[in-house]
């Protein structure tokens, strides 16, 4: 089976930062896809903020296994409707591999119910990306660190629900350390959360933070696909019941009724 991935991407420093478009010139959300797309059973596209529908329409949620996010400068350009769609697809279990500073984007903070802040220094620093546990799929491969030459601090405390497992712990050169690979699970759907990846360092070329999403996408992925029923709440009438069963005491409701209790 391949994975379909679709990488979201703000699009705004690539377009207006000279540093940012010297190292991602046609965009970080492609250097991300490319880079997926180096695995044969991967197969990833793009949507950007400015696309219509941010380019997260039904059609396109219903068509992606897992969805990348990267965004910055923009959260509060995401309409919170497309945001409410994202996060019931979520729920009905795709992916979601939320990067960086989408620590702040409406969906993460959605999807996690938490602040999601940190700390952090812009001081092109070197972070070791320490592995947790070696046997997790998403660090297979990676060896005992990462090491990123340059990079944004991010420290704790990281102010989101503790988390299924934790992947990665970051250690930074001025001292901070940070939990920097994060699991989550809401509903059906599987949540990433990956610190490294500021915009003015070369960050999604590094061979081993490819490795790391590319993992990513194969560990987010629900192999038996959506469950549907997320907003349904189904009376089974009594007549239904497994076993005979008696009605005993007062009821609100009449027998068969739908929508919500
Ligand atoms: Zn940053």
């Amino acid at each position: 089976m391949t994975i379909r991935v679709l990488v979201w991407g703000e699009n705004v420093h690539e377009r207006t930062n000279k540093a940012v478009a010297s190292i991602y010139p046609t965009g970080m959300h492609s250097c991300i896809a490319d880079g997926l797309n180096e695995d044969a059973g991967l197969s990833a596209s793009t949507a950007v903020l400015q696309d219509d529908q941010h380019g997260l329409t039904e059609a396109v949620l219903a068509e992606t296994d897992v969805l990348f996010w990267w965004g910055h400068a923009a959260h509060g350009d995401v309409a919170d409707d497309v945001v409410e769609r994202v996060a019931a697809h979520v729920w009905q279990g795709m992916g979601l591999v939320c990067l960086h500073s989408a620590h702040f984007s409406k969906i993460f903070r959605r999807i996690t119910g938490a602040p999601c802040s940190l700390r952090w220094r812009e001081a092109g620093e070197r972070e070791r990306v320490w592995v947790c546990n070696p046997q997790h799929p998403i660090a297979e491969g990676v060896g005992p660190c990462l090491e990123i030459p340059n990079s944004e601090m991010y420290g704790e405390p990281f102010t989101v629900p503790e988390p299924d497992e934790t992947v990665f712990v970051s250690w930074y050169e001025g001292g901070e350390v940070f939990r920097s690979g994060l699991t989550f699970k809401r509903g059906n759907g599987r949540i990433f959360y990956f610190g490294p990846g500021h915009e003015t360092y070369p960050i999604y070329w590094n061979e081993g933070v490819k490795r790391v999403l590319k993992n990513a996408a194969k560990w987010a992925v629900n192999p038996l696909g959506r469950w549907q029923d997320i907003d349904n709440a189904a009376n089974v009438p009594v007549a239904e019941a497994r076993e005979p069963l008696q009605v005993k005491g007062p009821k609100l409701h009449e027998e068969g009724e739908a929508g919500f209790r």
